[in-house]
């Protein structure tokens, strides 16, 4: 296991003194640089920094950053909430790193794509089977990593499949945080 120990704070942000919203970070024992790159790979909406050490995400609403000591999660509901969710990213780093055999690594720093650049390619008919009321609410999540292609049943129409297979290299499907 890579990361086996931590400290973890949790705080309220300082720009946002009494807000019912959380921060935490745990500052690790290990240098995890070296899988940011194995992180960048997989994780759908990652934004590589090589040269500030660091992969930000944004998973849920919630912002995450990796550096090379230290990983942290904002904009949490409660810090119960804050510390599972420091724990799962722990967790997906350590499996990350165990599994990097199976996986390029990236180095590339990805633009994370616009919702316009994302509705252009669905198939734009507003059917709501995705559950959401439009193709744009649904180019939306896409972006910010809230939903994932299957959850759109057109795309997997043999007519769609160029415009399945570009949104397909424009997002990359995250693994679970388990
Ligand atoms: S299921 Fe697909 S086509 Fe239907 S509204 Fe959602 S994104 Fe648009």
């Amino acid at each position: 296991m890579l990361i086996e120990k931590y400290d973890v704070e949790v705080f309220t942000p300082p720009c946002d003194p009494g807000a019912e919203r959380y921060a935490a970070r745990a500052r690790l024992n290990v240098d995890i640089f070296e899988v940011l790159a194995y992180l960048n790979a997989t994780l759908r909406g990652a934004i590589y920094h090589p040269a500030a050490k660091a992969l930000t995400w944004k998973k849920g609403g919630h912002n995450i950053a990796f550096h090379d000591y230290e990983i942290a999660t904002s904009n949490v509901e409660d810090r119960e909430m804050a510390v599972k969710e420091l724990e799962g990213l722990i967790a997906l780093v350590n499996r990350t790193w165990e599994n990097r055999a199976q996986i390029v690594p990236s180095h590339d720093t990805r633009q994370r794509p616009t919702p316009m650049a994302i509705l252009k390619l669905l198939p734009q008919t507003n059917c709501r089977q995705c559950g959401e009321p439009t193709c744009f609410n649904f180019a939306l999540r896409l972006a910010t990593a809230q939903k994932n292609l299957a959850a759109c049943p057109s795309l997997s129409e043999p007519k769609y499949s160029n415009q399945l297979a570009a949104l397909q290299e424009m997002v990359i499907d995250a693994p679970s945080m388990g």
